[in-house]
């Protein structure tokens, strides 16, 4: 997480209408110059206001798609806008309102240990001349793992796309072979878990990989047996939804579904009916027949944004915990405003912004993603391949294909 300066505190002040009606006069000033992009967690103050509202690789796929807006205000956490600055074009500024908003899951991995733990499966595996490490990153990582990813042959991955990236990486190893190719998967373990197993890897071939202990806290022999190996990430939001949640929600709301996110540990996972990214939650909602009874395991404001907009079911979080992206929230409307107002000034604040070098690479590992789920082959790297130090504008022509995923 990155420190942000406190806004003036006569912001924090102003009475909730006036500051909608500011934040709205500001966007409407700036017309089609700037994009505001909300993401599903945010509170409705701040989605209001968005010009597209979505999960962050959408997010970002719109901001690439429009290219005469010279700002992008991505009201979500760091490592999403991140990705919007890999995939915009040179001349578009990606603002974060607030800096402090960083996601505790991205900030889990950090390149160094990324780097260490690589280092030391790659030694415990030396003996195996068909030995092969695939590096493979969820979405919600920093801009330097995806990079590091792209840069030792693997991809980034949604929670839409998992399975698929996943056995594009193990090339055809059944879960019973021996295992020459392993995964290292970043961030979150329990994706990695939760989509291995649906494949048909069984727990035992999963390992975690914790980097705060010598050699990950495995053995050499348990690399070896290993065909996965989790980073020891979570997102602090999902990882508060436990079992008993689950078998409780049944005894009190009988006939209710029970529909969680990946990240969700696996335990919750199993007990689930349904489980999806948060485009498939929206989905599945959407398409349910009134009188419908849902508990859902993802974050409280998008739960909430569901049963507001689908008043003939009841859609409620599946625990009562507090399920806060507490990162996510610390995008108001005073820190909206505040950028906006500088912006009017012409003082361009809190801009995101991706060096060249890992902005290549980035865009390389995303590119997979997006031929992996499209089924189409990998293409290498386009050439000139970056050293560090190259301009910007000399890497950020790379196409970077709009496949659906
Ligand atoms: S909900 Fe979890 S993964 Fe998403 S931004 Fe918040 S901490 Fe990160």
């Amino acid at each position: 997480m990155q420190w942000q300066q406190p806004i003036p505190k006569e912001y924090m002040q102003i009475p909730r209408e006036q500051l909608l009606a500011r934040i709205e006069q500001r966007k409407a000033e700036m017309g089609r110059r700037l994009v505001i992009l909300g993401h599903h967690y945010q509170q409705d103050d701040v989605v209001r206001f968005a010009d597209f509202l979505g999960d962050s690789f959408q997010l970002s796929r719109e901001a690439a798609k429009v290219a005469d807006a010279e700002f992008v205000i991505f009201c979500g956490v760091h490592f999403m806008a991140e990705s919007a600055d890999v995939l915009t074009a040179p001349h578009q500024k990606v603002l974060l309102p607030d800096m402090g908003a960083g996601c505790s899951m991205a900030d889990m991995a950090q390149l160094d240990d990324v780097q260490d733990a690589w280092s030391a499966i790659a030694a415990a595996c030396q003996a195996d001349k068909d030995f092969k490490l695939v590096p493979i990153t969820y979405m919600n990582s920093t801009a330097a793992v995806k990079s590091f990813v792209g840069e030792h042959d693997g991809a980034v991955c949604t929670s839409s796309n998992c399975d698929k990236i996943l056995s594009w990486a193990l090339g055809g190893q059944k879960p019973a072979e021996v295992p020459h190719t392993k995964i290292i998967f970043f961030p979150d373990q329990h994706l990695g878990r939760n989509t291995g197993y649906k494949m048909g890897y069984p727990l035992e071939s999963m390992v975690v990989w914790d980097y705060r202990q010598p050699n990950g806290g495995l053995t050499d022999q348990q690399i070896r047996d290993a065909t996965f190996i989790l980073w020891k990430g979570h997102c602090s939001v999902h990882q508060l939804f436990r079992p008993e949640h689950v078998d409780d929600i049944r005894l009190r709301m009988p006939g209710v579904k029970v529909l969680v996110h990946p990240e969700c540990r696996w335990e919750v996972v199993q007990k689930a009916d349904l489980v999806g990214s948060t485009d498939f939650i929206g989905k599945q909602i959407a398409a349910a027949p009134a009188g419908s009874k849902w508990a859902v395991g993802t974050e409280v404001h998008m739960v909430q944004r569901l049963a507001n907009a689908h008043p003939e079911q009841t859609i409620v979080v599946l625990s009562d915990c507090q399920c806060l992206c507490t990162t996510m929230y610390r995008i108001d409307p005073p820190h909206l405003l505040y950028i906006l107002d500088n912006l009017a000034a012409g003082k361009v604040l809190n801009r995101i912004q991706v060096d060249p070098f890992d902005t290549y690479w980035s865009r390389v590992s995303l590119q997979r993603m997006l031929d992996i789920t499209a089924g189409k082959p990998v293409a290498p790297p386009p050439e000139p391949r970056p050293q560090r130090g190259i301009q910007a504008a000399a890497l950020r022509v790379l196409p970077l294909e709009t496949a659906t995923t």
